[in-house]
């Protein structure tokens, strides 16, 4: 299978596609969100430093992200291919992932920004790793996967979620140029309206 980098918008489905995608083709997924919200659980070192980045809406500091995902993709599982989700973020980032791995696919999901903000509004995590919305579940918020009560981010407030969109737009946004110069992206444009096997579908034939 292939190392391959998943970039989209906070709230594009990025985390969805790849637990999907992990399952399908069995490889590790290599999410530095959930990585990191693990740290801020256990009250790590870390954990406690990104919280207030995280809280904000910022980005947690390159140097942290980059320790993070070196060392990740380190361990034995990930020999056999990997995908990353929320990884890179920035530039600086994507330099030093090319330092020490092959890419051979990045895959942009790209959803309109008034569906992400509609979205990120009413969405529901859980601690097993499943997100679904205030629409999906019943008035308990029960996890569909799991049974346990899911709750909303902290970052997802929507003050928070402005400036994630922002940092999202400055920061982020420039490395589809990047990737696309590299000549190993590919976009996928998914309307508010498909459903996540739909944006599945779509996926699979590019992989
Ligand atoms: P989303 O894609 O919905 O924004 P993530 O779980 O990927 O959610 O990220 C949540 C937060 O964790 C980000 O807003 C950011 O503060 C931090 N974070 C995650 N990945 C990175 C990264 N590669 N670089 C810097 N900060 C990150
Ligand atoms: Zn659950």
């Amino acid at each position: 299978m292939k190392n391959i980098v998943l970039l989209g918008a906070p709230g594009a489905g990025k985390g969805t596609q790849a637990a999907l995608i992990a399952n399908e083709y069995n490889i590790p997924h290599i999410s530095t969100g959930a990585i990191l919200r693990k740290h801020i659980k256990e009250g790590t070192e870390l954990g406690v430093q990104a919280k207030t980045f995280i809280d904000q809406g910022m980005l947690v500091p390159d140097s942290v992200v980059i320790d993070i995902v070196a060392d990740r993709l380190g361990q034995g599982d990930a020999k056999n291919g990997y995908i990353l989700d929320g990884f890179p973020r920035t530039i600086a980032q994507a330099e030093a992932l090319d330092k020490v791995a092959t890419i051979d696919l990045v895959l942009d999901i790209n959803v309109p920004f008034d569906a992400i903000i509609e979205r990120l509004g009413g969405r529901l995590v859980c601690s097993c790793g499943a997100t679904s919305h205030i629409q999906w579940v019943d008035s308990d918020k029960r996890c569909p996967k799991c049974g346990e009560v899911m709750y909303v981010r902290d970052d997802d407030k929507p003050e928070t979620v402005s400036a994630r969109l922002e940092v999202y737009t400055k920061q982020t946004a420039p490395l589809v140029e990047y990737y696309g110069k590299k000549g190993n992206l590919v976009s996928v444009d998914v309307s508010a309206s498909d459903t996540v096997e739909e944006v599945f579908e779509i996926v699979k034939k590019v992989l």
